[in-house]
């Protein structure tokens, strides 16, 4: 019998999880599944309007939530948000190092040199920053697992995403290599790569944004972007966020305890 995503249960009850990006659509759904499976949330975004949204969903759950804001791309910001969340939860099991930005579209030969370097600070040097003092926290605490949000963009580089591709090959990198560095620590460090997942801010965005563009890929009108690329999974749809977060949960949990290193596509067969 197919089971409904969302209803697989891994059980994380008094166990910590960081999230950053935790008030955005894919951090929303990894709090709510890790919070419905009995984990403390440590929300932590830039987003203080939609943080006490989502942490106001939370409160639900009757597990400790913590909403920090904290901007990734400043390392002492980052670092004063883990010690903040060590002080009041004691210990942190799970880091979903998730904030990203995904950039403006445009071709190679038009794209724009701030843009380039927004998303390379937020994609790259904010993922480091977070894997870093993850990486330090875990260490002291004897173990840990991090998933981090790259992109199926960093596996085949999508057109008119110079910058948001680049960003994500990198982040895969950095996976690939921590898992290495931090093995013996008995620190997981894996990657997760979704494709088209909607409906949400990130899908909209780009269907509106590659019409704009007006290259041979894709039509100027954004519905016919849609089933363009609807057209070009191999299931005919989106993935749902709840797949998004049953990818999270599966890499965080007692499923995966020889994973390490991986990066884990979601993309309904792409
Ligand atoms: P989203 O825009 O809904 O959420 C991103 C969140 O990150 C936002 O809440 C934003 O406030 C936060 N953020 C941005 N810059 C930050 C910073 N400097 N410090 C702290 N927080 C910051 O997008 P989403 O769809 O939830 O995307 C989450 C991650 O998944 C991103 O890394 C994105 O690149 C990746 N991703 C998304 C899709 C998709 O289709 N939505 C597909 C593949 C990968």
């Amino acid at each position: 019998m197919a089971t409904q995503a969302g209803t697989a249960t891994y059980s994380f009850t008094d166990k910590t999880i960081l999230i950053t990006g935790g008030a955005g659509d894919f951090g929303r759904a990894v709090d709510h599944r890790f919070a419905s499976s009995g984990a403390g949330i440590i929300l932590l975004d830039l987003n203080e309007t939609k943080q006490a949204e989502v942490a106001a969903e939370l409160a639900n759950y009757k597990v400790p939530i913590a909403s920090l804001r904290c901007d990734v791309t400043n390392v002492d910001e980052v670092k004063a948000t883990f010690d903040r969340a060590i002080n009041q939860f004691g210990h942190i099991d799970y880091v979903f190092n998730n904030a990203g930005y995904q950039g403006a579209f445009a071709t190679t030969d038009n794209y724009p040199e701030d843009d380039f370097r927004k998303v390379i600070e937020i994609n790259v040097v904010g993922v480091f920053h977070v894997l870093k003092t993850a990486a330090t926290c875990l260490k002291q605490q004897g173990g840990g697992a991090i998933v981090n949000t790259a992109s199926y963009a960093g596996v085949v580089g999508p057109a008119n995403m110079l910058a948001y591709g680049a960003s994500k090959f990198a982040v895969i990198g950095m996976t690939q290599t921590a898992a290495k560095d931090l093995a013996l620590h008995k620190i997981r460090v894996n990657a997760l790569s979704p494709a088209l997942i909607g409906p949400g801010y990130m899908w909209t965005r780009q269907t509106e944004l590659q019409a704009a563009v007006g290259s041979q890929y894709f039509d100027t009108d954004p519905k016919v972007v849609e089933q363009q690329m609807i057209q070009s999974v191999p299931m005919r749809r989106l993935g749902s966020l709840e797949e998004v977060a049953s990818g999270v949960a599966f890499l965080m949990s007692e499923e995966a305890t020889y994973i390490t290193g991986f990066n884990l596509e979601i993309t309904g067969g792409q």
